[in-house]
């Protein structure tokens, strides 16, 4: 077996802020095979973005900082490397999508222009050969008439487009790894379902590892092999696609999940549904501010099956089998319901 493209231990991103440390990533491991896609799902403010920016040290302001944990990336730490071998590593081998296409275009250059820089940035390649590339790169995510289309700003193309140039910009260096936040979110039904076969069949083309990150369980439902489920910093439970969709463990997977109408029963997802109503509506309660989070499950306050254990107590971690891990009172580390927790 090879080594994995990423692997993050124990990751720990903070934010000071007047009210206190906000442990926006707190102890956070994973691993994405070479030509894997990973889905990080969670609502705002779970940590999931966070925890993209800090693969890429991107956290933009000098309040967050990376506090623990490792972020090996085809077996080097990223966290040992300089800001310049940091520039040389973005939009090179590890590239990012994110939700609005717009502000990741700019209004003032062609995307022709944006594409060249990009690539003759990470590349030795001539002018002439750069276009080349960004032709090559257009045609990929099947814009029609590429070479017209490099004459075109950013403005000048439909939305759908637009997110089709963004993800030509992110693997026209042929990366290792695609960071993806959100890339659908702003789109209408029809074209995120474009994007995620597009996205499908880039990865399968090209062998870059995916990590898809994602309030939508439907998304992920549809794109990825294996999911993780973040909640106030950390994950809380793991597992290969398939198996946490037929059989989700933790409360708030099966919250996440219940939020997607008919998703478990039909599977992964494809439904025909218009992915836009997959919110999460259904949960009561708000998201923790992970401000000095005390003892205890996080998530109690909204669980329907919190005891006091789960308010007393950090929850353990309970293995089901393969890579099937949730973080609950409800379960021995075996996996075996507990009689006394729950309703
Ligand atoms: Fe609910 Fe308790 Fe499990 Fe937390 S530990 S998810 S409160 S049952």
């Amino acid at each position: 077996m090879t080594d994995p493209i990423l692997r993050v231990e124990g990751l720990k991103t903070h934010f000071t802020t007047e009210r206190g440390v906000v442990k926006a990533v707190d102890g956070v491991d994973f691993e994405i095979p070479r030509g894997g896609i990973l889905g990080m799902v969670g609502e705002s403010g779970s940590g999931k973005s966070v925890t993209g920016l800090s693969i890429l040290r991107l956290l933009g302001t000098p309040s967050a900082k990376i506090v623990g944990g490792r972020i090996v990336f085809d077996g080097e730490e990223l966290l040992a490397k300089s800001e310049r071998e940091m520039r040389a590593i973005r939009g090179a081998r590890i590239s990012m999508v994110f939700q609005n296409a717009m502000t990741s275009l700019d209004a003032f250059f062609t995307i022709g222009d944006l594409l060249v820089e990009v690539i003759r940035l990470h590349q030795r390649v001539t002018r002439k050969e750069a276009v080349e590339r960004a032709v090559r790169a257009l045609e990929r995510v099947h814009i029609p008439e590429p070479a017209r289309r490099l004459k075109n700003y950013p403005h000048e193309l439909s939305g759908g487009q637009r997110q089709r140039v963004v993800i030509a910009l992110a693997l026209a260096c042929e990366p290792d790894l695609l960071i993806a936040d959100e890339p659908t979110t702003a789109l209408d039904a029809t074209v995120q379902k474009q994007i995620i076969e597009l996205l499908l069949e880039l990865n399968a083309e090209l062998g870059t590892a995916i990590l898809m990150v994602t309030h939508d369980f439907g998304v992920v439902a549809k794109l990825c092999r294996t999911v993780a489920v973040m909640y106030a910093g950390r994950i809380v439970e793991r597992g290969d696609m398939e198996t946490v969709l037929s059989a989700p463990r933790h409360p708030y997977t099966q919250a996440l999940m219940r939020s997607v109408p008919r998703l478990r029963a039909e599977g992964a997802g494809g439904n025909g549904e218009d992915p836009r109503r997959a919110r999460l509506f259904e949960i009561g309660g708000a998201p923790p501010v992970p401000i000095e989070l005390g003892v205890g499950c996080a998530f109690a306050p909204r669980c329907v099956r919190a005891t006091e254990d789960c308010r007393s107590a950090d929850p353990p971690t309970a293995g089901f089998g393969g890579s099937h891990q949730a973080v609950c009172h409800l379960y021995a580390e075996n996996g075996r319901e507990m009689q006394h927790a729950g309703t």
